[in-house]
């Protein structure tokens, strides 16, 4: 679809050839504004059928989403299998967005800051595109992750003497320095995660409760996007609590909601890596979107994730890492009525 860009921070506009993800002005983020209506009628579970409702874009049809809704043996809880896309994570639906946009741009590279499994997915659709990967990864990202990374998709990587906020400001650094495309919790990265509440929509048109594990909060500000969308467009009515999910070591957003101001930096000290982010780029968002739909921020336990994964895999014979069940661990501590999706994810390495 056609648009227009504007900036979350200073409300500044741009055009849809502006080639970047931040605002010249202010240094702000800059949000996707559709122009028009999409050309579907109805929202069915196809991935690539959404691509009237995603930007613009040079886009490779590669095979992801389509993930598997499984019932659980929770009465009224669904998983959403996102271990079954190509990096074994959620964060794909976003990188073919940001790639089909470097290449519509003209970049020969991409750079982005990231905990590990987004900088797999981003180095995986960058060397399938052609074009190289620079990643800057946080002191504690998973080194069996970075390895993959290296042997598998020939990313340049530097780690930083840092956690994943610092990370961020040297990929930005980095992109202005080296005319690569700054990719990672931005704009276009939004909107290919809106993929993932489409497709639970259209399988689950009754579902009342979503729970979206949170790092940056992309994802669930993509989902808050994705639903309002939807109903401008007449393509669904469905108005979901979504429900924050957060390590109770590293709770930004929990703090943030109990105590009505703006989302603060804490310093990440919870093991569940892809979700340590100090100071989340999309928190303050993603709190309104959780007062917005009547939804809450639910913190969890380093423990009762270590114990959900071990149960989980007993369960159902699959691997996932600590934050990729952080979600059903929320479950069990809400009691919302209706049927709940728990959005669970993998980690590209068999190990946590
Ligand atoms: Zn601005």
């Amino acid at each position: 679809m056609r648009y227009s860009l504007r900036c979350l921070g200073c409300g500044t506009r741009c055009p849809m050839y502006f080639r970047k993800q931040l605002c010249e002005k202010c240094g702000g983020i800059l949000e996707v504004d559709y122009v028009g209506r999409p050309g579907i009628k109805e929202l069915r579970k196809d991935f690539w059928g959404y691509e009237p409702l995603l930007p613009r874009g040079e886009y490779k049809h590669y095979k992801l989403g389509n993930t598997t809704l499984l019932p659980s043996v929770e009465e009224g809880l669904f998983l959403k299998l996102e271990m079954e896309n190509p990096t074994r994570s959620f964060k794909d639906r976003g990188s073919v967005v940001e790639v089909a946009k470097a290449l519509e741009y003209g970049y020969d590279e991409v750079v982005c800051a990231s905990t590990g499994n987004m900088a797999y997915s981003v180095a995986y659709y960058a060397k399938l595109a052609g074009i190289r990967s620079t990643i800057f990864v946080s002191r504690n990202a998973n080194w069996l992750k970075l390895r993959n990374i290296r042997e598998t998709r020939d990313a340049k990587i530097f780690r930083v003497d840092g956690d994943f906020t610092e990370a961020q400001r040297r990929a930005i650094v980095y992109a202005n320095r080296k005319e690569a495309f700054l990719v990672g919790d931005y704009g276009y990265r939004k909107e290919g995660q809106k993929t993932l509440i489409y497709e639970v929509l259209a399988e689950l048109p009754e579902v009342r409760n979503v729970f979206i594990p949170v790092g940056n909060a992309t994802l669930f500000s993509a989902a808050c996007k994705g639903i309002a969308e939807l109903k401008r467009y007449g393509l669904s009515k469905a108005s979901p609590r979504l429900v924050a999910v957060q390590a109770s070591l590293t709770d930004p957003l929990a703090v943030a909601f109990k105590t009505g101001k703006h989302v603060r930096y804490q310093k990440p000290l919870t093991d569940a890596g892809a979700i340590a982010v100090g100071y989340p780029t999309y928190g303050d968002e993603a709190v309104a979107g959780v007062k917005a739909t009547g939804g809450t921020v639910v913190d969890v336990t380093d423990k009762e994730m270590e114990e959900e994964r071990k149960a989980f895999y007993r369960e159902y014979g699959l691997q996932v890492e600590m934050s990729g069940v952080a979600s059903v661990a929320a479950f069990r501590k809400v009691s919302f009525e209706g049927r709940s999706v728990a959005i669970v994810s993998g980690a590209n390495t068999l190990k946590p």
